[in-house]
């Protein structure tokens, strides 16, 4: 075991403060990674201020971040992927069984003995893990992710988390070029989904409450901007998407956009409010449109994200911050002020 500075709650009302947390010395599966940069996902937020209390409660201290990506300074002896220098990158999962059948389909984050990268049971060392707002951390390198080398790692650190989340039920709905794709919401998770549907070539339109966004939907590859408060611009969509995305993290009425599916056409639901959202049963059953869920993705699923994101030097939007301004980076989230994603530069925890 050894020690590693992070940055915890000590409960939902707290802000995030210096801390000094334990790690386990890497086993002969382990891989010991210095983190380089952490993004700052909504559902750290969420998850740190307790407010999906119906579904998972947070245990204090807690130490949030799972867009991590670093460099391996230590490896145990049974490790064959990875070697101390590499580049390596850990998402919001760290182990699960791997024999159940969600784990044998690729699908861990279903796995029912999965520990989350933060505030799952730590099987090591007893309490809950910790996440990425850290020095350091180490994981089963079944878990650890290569990253390609020509992407910067201060933008590919959200493809951990908002990467995946988007890229996942993309390909699930088989977005390609003559589908029309709509992405609500213009956060971290909304922006890394216009950039995939984009690249699959699909047509697509953002749907954001924040007009000064509009510029930037076009040239993060969106075909149209439409800013929702408009009825009239909305109506004009009208029972014409394949699929719409929707990445909002807060109480917003959902009808609005199924109404614009078209026959057979698909809503799904990324955002994670935490209020439940009221759905009109007739907006579903006219035109058999469906409404969908989709959680992270798996490993191997991640793995090509990455490769794909290498290949197309797809990055998330970011703006990089020391540790320090962490509190004040949650507050600009909530207002939905921030252009795409905080990156925290984890080197300014070494001054703490
Ligand atoms: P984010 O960066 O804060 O983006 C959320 C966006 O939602 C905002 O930029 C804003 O876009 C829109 N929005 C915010 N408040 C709104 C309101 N009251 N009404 C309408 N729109 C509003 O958050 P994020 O990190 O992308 O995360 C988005 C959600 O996904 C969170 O709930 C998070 O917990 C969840 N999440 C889920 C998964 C999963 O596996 N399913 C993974 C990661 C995150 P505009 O300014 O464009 O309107
Ligand atoms: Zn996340």
């Amino acid at each position: 075991m050894y020690n590693t500075k992070a940055y915890a709650a000590a409960s939902a009302t707290s802000p995030l403060a210096p801390a000094t947390i334990a790690r386990r010395d890497p086993t002969e599966h382990d891989v010991q990674i210095e983190i380089l940069f952490c993004g700052i996902c909504h559902s750290d937020l969420h998850e740190v201020r307790s407010e999906w209390s119906s579904g998972r409660t947070t245990v204090y201290p807690c130490v949030p971040g799972h867009e991590i990506v670093g460099r391996v300074s230590k490896v145990g002896s049974a490790v064959t992927k990875f070697r101390p220098g590499d580049l390596a990158a850990v998402g919001c999962l760290v182990d699960s069984d791997g024999t159940c059948p969600p784990c044998k389909a690729g699908l861990e984050q279903f796995c029912p003995n999965l520990t989350g990268t933060f505030n799952s049971p730590d099987k090591h060392l007893g309490g809950v893990t910790y996440g990425g707002y850290s020095e350091s951390v180490v994981v089963n390198e079944r878990f650890v992710l290569r990253l390609p080398s020509s992407l910067d790692l201060a933008g590919a650190a959200p493809l951990l988390c908002a990467g995946i989340t988007t890229y996942s039920p993309m390909r699930r709905w088989g977005l390609t070029k003559d589908k029309k794709v709509g992405v609500v919401g213009l956060g971290g998770l909304g922006h890394m989904g216009v950039k995939f549907a984009h690249a699959l070539g699909a047509h697509v339109v953002v749907f954001t409450t924040s007009p000064n966004k509009k510029d930037d939907g076009l040239r993060l590859g969106a075909d149209e901007v439409v800013v929702s408060r408009n009825a009239d611009d909305m109506q004009k969509h009208a029972g014409s998407f394949d699929f719409i995305l929707d990445a909002v993290s807060a109480d917003h009425d959902i009808n609005a956009y199924i109404q614009l599916l078209r026959r057979e056409g698909n809503l799904t639901l990324v955002g994670a409010p935490a209020k439940p959202l009221a759905v009109a049963a007739f907006g579903l059953l006219f035109g058999n449109r469906s409404l969908s869920g989709s959680l992270i993705g798996g490993i191997a699923e991640t793995q090509e994200m990455l490769d794909f994101c290498g290949a197309h030097d797809i990055t998330a939007d970011i703006e990089v911050i020391p540790i320090q301004k962490v509190n004040e980076a949650y507050e600009r989230l909530l207002k939905s002020d921030v252009k795409y994603r905080f990156s925290i530069d984890m080197a300014s925890l070494k001054s703490e």
